[in-house]
């Protein structure tokens, strides 16, 4: 087992450029300490905003118990909720080889994701080469795919047994194919049902891989039906019943207002929160309010990739973003990011441009799929058409596309209901269509 690497700390790069976020600390309670205090009053804030929670946290922790790893001067870091680990704000996703990885490791970047069903299946061996490598400077996560929602969910209500079963197989699988002894964290993937959350034996699950040393921490994931999962994850949470030290939120500059409360109370309740998939899912440049866009002047000198994903880290605040990296440039580019300091008038103005250039993105609520008389998961298919059209991920995108199983022009009625139930009005038969024809 590699130890936490943990040294004292003297100096600290998270703050916001209007309100100086005071260094992330913690209280370094145990699990059991913290699930017995979070009751509700979790660590006195809970009438404070997200980063004034943060400052108020950070000033009980003693420095000794934050871990530390992989530090750059150039990077900055926030305490990853009551992991403490103090993680780089940007984080490596599964995209971009091992080599673009090792340039962010070189600056600073701390924080490594995978899921064994990236990259068709092979995400996982290509991360552990790097990982294992450089293991005690980065913080490795991957998640239980195909258990608790995607891709599907193995269980319902009541087998709660079976699902136990499968994490315990799903971990060991992970570990094997990685070639570590244990992972940071470790996500249910893809939780779009409140009763997952609530699933004991998943709970007792962890606890014994805990206990084991096969993983550190536990989390969850939603791409889908996020204000009901993250609105029972509060509430089991204020009742001593949430388990999970970090979540991650795919979630856009247009679907944040949405979440925005729930993420806010869970920081305060001192769970760490990750930033994916920030881009939204429209073709960029292509929305209905392009034009209003364009007459905003771009004086930041962001692309608009860099405009979302600075959006999300200093005005949703999330803790932590897992940002698009394919080429050394987008990793310059986002490398630059965290460390931005913005004059309150060029945040409004990114604030604005971010809302124009992304309305009409997807808001990961699931109604579509919710309204198809075909059971056809529609934002699966919005999300392959996305990985196609915005991030021209066009092998990618198909292997996950056709994994569906879909012969879409047979099983699509082109009825239209799941339009008429999207509240972002995106023309998901059009996609449907579009995604039928270059995708199978
Ligand atoms: S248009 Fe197609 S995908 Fe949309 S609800 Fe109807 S059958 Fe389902
Ligand atoms: S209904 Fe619209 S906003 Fe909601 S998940 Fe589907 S595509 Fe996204």
């Amino acid at each position: 087992m590699v130890p936490d690497s943990i040294t004292s700390v003297t100096s600290h790069m998270d703050g916001d450029w209007e309100d100086q976020t005071m260094p992330d600390g913690a209280s370094g309670l145990n699990r059991r300490d913290f699930l017995h205090r979070a009751a509700g009053a979790a660590l006195g804030a809970s009438t404070l905003t997200g980063d004034a929670a943060r400052a108020e946290q950070a000033a009980k922790v003693p420095p000794e118990k934050l871990v530390w790893r992989n530090k750059h001067p150039d990077m900055v870091y926030r305490r990853l909720g009551r992991t403490n680990f103090m993680c780089s704000r940007l984080a490596a996703g599964w995209r971009g080889n091992n080599r673009l990885k090792q340039m962010l490791l070189e600056r600073g970047v701390n924080y490594f994701d995978t899921s064994r069903v990236y990259a068709g299946g092979n995400n996982e061996k290509e991360v552990g080469e790097l990982a294992r490598k450089f293991r005690d400077r980065i913080f490795l996560s991957s998640k239980a795919s195909g258990l608790a929602g995607y891709p599907g969910r193995a269980f319902e209500p009541g087998e709660g047994a079976k699902a136990a079963r499968m994490y315990h197989k799903l971990l060991d699988t992970s570990l094997r194919v990685l070639k570590v002894d244990h992972l940071d964290c470790y996500y249910l993937h893809g939780v779009d049902k409140p009763f997952v959350l609530e699933t004991e034996e998943l709970h007792a699950a962890y606890e014994k891989a805990h206990k084991a040393g096969k993983v550190k921490h536990n989390g969850w994931t939603t791409h889908r039906n996020a204000q009901e999962v993250l609105a029972k994850a509060l509430e089991l949470e204020e009742q001593g019943r949430h388990p999970f030290d970090l979540i991650m939120v795919a979630c856009n500059p247009n679907s944040w207002p949405g979440i925005k409360d729930l993420i806010v109370k869970l920081q305060q309740h001192d769970i760490g929160l990750i930033c994916m998939k920030a881009t939204g899912q429209v073709r960029h440049g292509s929305g209905p309010h392009v034009g209003e866009m364009l007459e905003l002047a771009d004086t930041l000198q962001l692309n608009d990739r860099e405009r979302s994903y600075a959006y999300m880290l200093h005005i949703a605040k999330f803790d932590v973003l897992i940002s698009e990296m394919q080429n050394v440039k987008h990793v310059e580019g986002n490398l630059k990011l965290p460390g931005m300091r913005l004059a309150a008038a060029d945040r409004r103005r990114l604030e604005a441009m971010v809302l124009a250039e992304q309305r009409g993105t997807c808001h990961h609520c699931g109604r579509c799929a919710a309204a198809c008389p075909e059971v056809i998961e529609v934002d699966d298919v919005l999300r392959y058409h996305s990985y196609y059209h915005n991030y021209g991920h066009h092998q990618d995108a198909c292997e996950h596309f056709r994994a569906l199983g879909y012969d879409l022009v047979r099983a699509c009625s082109e009825c239209g209901r799941c339009k008429e139930a999207c509240p972002a009005g995106i023309d998901l038969p059009a996609v449907i269509v579009e995604a039928a024809r270059q995708m199978a």
